[in-house]
């Protein structure tokens, strides 16, 4: 078993973070098996050097050990350009220069008949740049790449898909059709204009880089694990057993968030808290 913990460096960690980090190492340690970290510093405006060196800090405090050096996003550059380019020669991705504010407006004209539909990475491109045939032109710079998420279906010939998911008491196969991937979630950015990588691409290609046999992370991202499948099975990588857990929340109920710096672990600490304190604050 190789589980991980991938934060962002982009603010103080905090009780979720910890209760995420928290199962991942037990889960790892309990098997025998092999905990990493990872560091998804690939939002160069948010992340901070300050950020991460707090992230060290606070999993040390917690006793929380990982088995080899952290791997870093900002490292990762060449594997994800490698990725898309493989992708942009199979004629899956095409440039898009569209707005947030285009997207709206296309998705909810009238003409389009249908209510526009939010999938995990927001609205559902209504496909305003997508074009008839595969682009044949050299893979551009600069620009912004969608996934041409019909055409990659079809380049992988089969109707439905799923994963393994163990979280939450469950133990079950999560099944998913193509028909729900083009309507539900569609066309989705895999390289932003000013980085040749994305969320989804990048967690797909480091955890199979990484070798993650179960990713434990928060429910917020249970429906993007459909995007993760898809995109193993276009790069040829293992999908891993995936583990959602359910996300903490604030006394109103509210999941907590970056900014919820009354909950960091920094603070608790600074308070006199023990890492057991932590573990009984998130239920562990
Ligand atoms: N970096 C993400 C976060 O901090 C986690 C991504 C993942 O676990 O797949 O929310």
């Amino acid at each position: 078993m190789i589980t991980r913990f991938a934060p962002s460096p982009t603010g103080p960690l905090h009780l979720g973070h910890a209760y995420s980090a928290l199962l991942a190492y037990d889960m790892a340690r309990a098997a025998g098996g092999t905990f990493l970290l990872r560091i998804e510093d690939i939002d160069s405006t948010r992340s901070r050097p300050e950020w991460e060196a707090q992230i060290y800090d606070d999993l040390a405090w917690l006793g929380i050990t990982w088995d080899a050096p952290p791997m870093r996003q900002s490292d990762r550059l060449p594997a994800y350009r490698d990725a898309l380019q493989t992708l942009w020669a199979r004629g899956l991705l095409y440039p898009c220069t569209c707005t947030r504010r285009d997207i709206t407006a296309a998705a909810s004209a009238p003409q389009e008949g249908a209510e526009p539909v939010y999938g995990p990475d927001g609205l559902v491109y209504p496909g305003t740049c997508r074009p008839d045939t595969p682009p044949t032109a050299p893979f551009p710079e600069d620009v912004a790449l969608r996934l041409n998420m019909g055409a990659a279906l079809t380049s992988l010939a089969s109707s439905g898909f799923s994963f393994h998911e163990t979280g939450q008491d469950r133990d079950e196969d999560i099944l998913f059709t193509a028909k729900e991937l083009q309507t539900q979630i569609g066309d989705i950015v895999l390289s932003r204009r000013d980085f040749p990588g994305s969320y989804h691409l990048s967690v797909v290609l480091d955890d199979a880089a990484q070798g993650i046999t179960h990713v434990i992370r928060g429910e917020d991202l249970f429906e993007a694990t459909q995007i993760h499948v898809i995109l193993q099975r276009l790069l040829g990588l293992p999908t891993p057993i995936y583990n959602h857990h359910h996300l903490i929340r604030d006394e109103n109920g509210k999941r907590l968030a970056k900014r919820d710096d009354a909950r960091a672990i920094a603070k608790y600490r600074a308070e006199g808290a023990t890492r057991e304190d932590i573990r009984r604050l998130v239920g562990l």
